[in-house]
């Protein structure tokens, strides 16, 4: 006889850092969330390594995690601040130059590896009374039932939940079996990370150097190293995954101009293929869009899990203001809402991002001279460029409550 399917108000289908922070909202809320994740995230790891998967978080991101009580642990584990930008296009000698203080902030963000987060979430999740985190378990079906859906796992259980929330990223196969589609296109680049020691010290600042094919950009660990995010055509990033170490580092010395001295690889070398996706529709019946698995943006600003984790905050809003309404939670009403909120901001930041992707990378004939005119101008002018930097940190009206560090439970 079959075991009946274990009841939560919301299942969250995958727990990376996105997935992971929305679970530990409705936690916070007495919302009863199961969290069901494919891949055991590391706890632990030996002293002085690096996670070769790094993220800039903003100021926004900081506060949400923060306010739920994640960022000590994130910080016990260690993460460094940015508090200058430097991002300057070596043809035609355009330059910006970003600091903290011009917006009344010490720092820009921080560089935190993807395993801190991740780590620091979960150890809060396991042992909190309203979540349930089930891993491994990979999702493998969802079908409707009265009130809900049952999600089908890998080994043959099932559970119930009201509300289902794919937060599996960008292939995300929840939104699939929702049959919600996604639009995109792929930019034929791939992103190069490492991890990389230099011989001048970073200075707490984050470089990003625009080449013909696409930025180099070097971001500061807080144990001194630098990690890097190299864009090239996906041919060209392919050859200098197959060149041996010191040819490697002698072209990535050339490409970064010689801004932090001489390079030590101290990594591998991994590979991402950059794709502008969307979901035409956040939600359908009782299926909703977070993250990556709503939308997958051009890494070339960071800010992909930063808008994940404004997602998570909002929807968590919208669910915790219905159940306290004596709302249905999986309502059309409520999820419009967190869509409605949330869909326009992602967009605006998915075509900013794909407009500068397409100034640097694809300019029409002669653009360079009067592109870096304009970076010039802006940089000289404090309220354009203080609009793009609390803009890019996070600073803009109509953010969720958690990330004015007011809790929305
Ligand atoms: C090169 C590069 C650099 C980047 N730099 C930055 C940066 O500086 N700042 C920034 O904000 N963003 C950055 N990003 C983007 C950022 O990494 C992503 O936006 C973010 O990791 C997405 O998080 P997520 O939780 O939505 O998805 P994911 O991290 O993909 O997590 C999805 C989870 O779901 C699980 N899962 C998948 N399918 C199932 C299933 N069927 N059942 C159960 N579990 C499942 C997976 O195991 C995974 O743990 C960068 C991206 C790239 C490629």
């Amino acid at each position: 006889m079959n075991r009946p399917a274990e009841r939560f108000e919301v299942a969250v289908v995958g727990g990376g850092m996105v997935g992971a922070t929305l679970a530990l909202i409705l936690a916070r809320a007495g919302i009863r969330t199961v969290l069901l994740e494919e891949r055991p995230p590391l706890r632990e790891w030996p002293e002085n390594t690096v996670d070769i998967r790094v993220s800039a978080l903003t100021r926004a991101s900081r506060i949400i995690l923060d306010t739920l009580g994640a960022w000590a642990g994130i910080m016990e584990r260690g993460a460094g601040p940015y508090r200058y930008m430097r991002v300057w296009d070596p043809a035609c000698g355009g330059e910006l130059y970003f600091d903290g203080a011009d917006v009344g902030q010490d720092i820009l963000g921080f560089i935190v590896e993807n395993r801190v987060s991740v780590a620091a979430l979960w150890s809060i999740l396991e042992g909190l009374r309203d979540v349930s985190v089930v891993c491994p378990a990979r999702v493998a079906g969802i079908h409707p039932v009265a009130g809900g859906s049952e999600l089908l796992l890998d080994k043959g259980q099932t559970i119930f939940a009201e509300l289902v929330v794919a937060a599996d990223g960008a292939h995300s196969a929840l939104r699939s079996m929702a049959a919600i589609e996604v639009k995109g296109w792929s930019y034929a680049q791939t992103a190069l990370v490492a991890t990389v020691e230099t011989q001048t010290a970073h200075h707490e600042t984050a470089y990003q150097r625009f080449l013909a094919e696409g930025p180099l950009a070097f971001l500061p660990l807080r144990n001194g190293m630098s990690s890097i995010v190299w864009t090239s055509s996906s041919q060209t990033t392919q050859r200098y995954l197959e060149l041996p170490e010191r040819t490697f580092v002698n072209e990535l010395e050339v490409a970064s101009g010689g801004i932090l001295g001489s390079l030590a690889l101290v990594s591998k070398r991994a590979s991402f293929p950059l794709r502008l996706q969307y979901a035409r529709s956040y939600f359908r019946g009782n299926v909703v869009l977070v993250g990556d698995a709503a939308h997958s943006v051009h890494p070339l600003a960071g800010q992909g899990a930063n808008m994940g984790i404004l997602d998570a905050a909002a929807l968590a809003e919208s669910v915790i203001a219905a159940r306290d309404l004596s709302r249905p939670i999986a309502g059309f009403h409520t999820l419009r809402r967190y869509e409605r909120w949330r869909k326009g901001d992602n967009l605006a930041m998915l075509m900013g991002m794909d407009g500068l992707h397409r100034l640097f990378v694809r300019p029409p004939p002669g653009f360079g001279f009067l592109r870096s005119l304009g970076m010039n101008l802006i940089n000289r002018s404090d309220p354009i460029k203080n609009f793009f930097n609390r803009y890019a940190m996070g600073l803009r009206a109509d953010l969720p409550r958690l990330a004015y560090g007011q809790k929305c439970w």
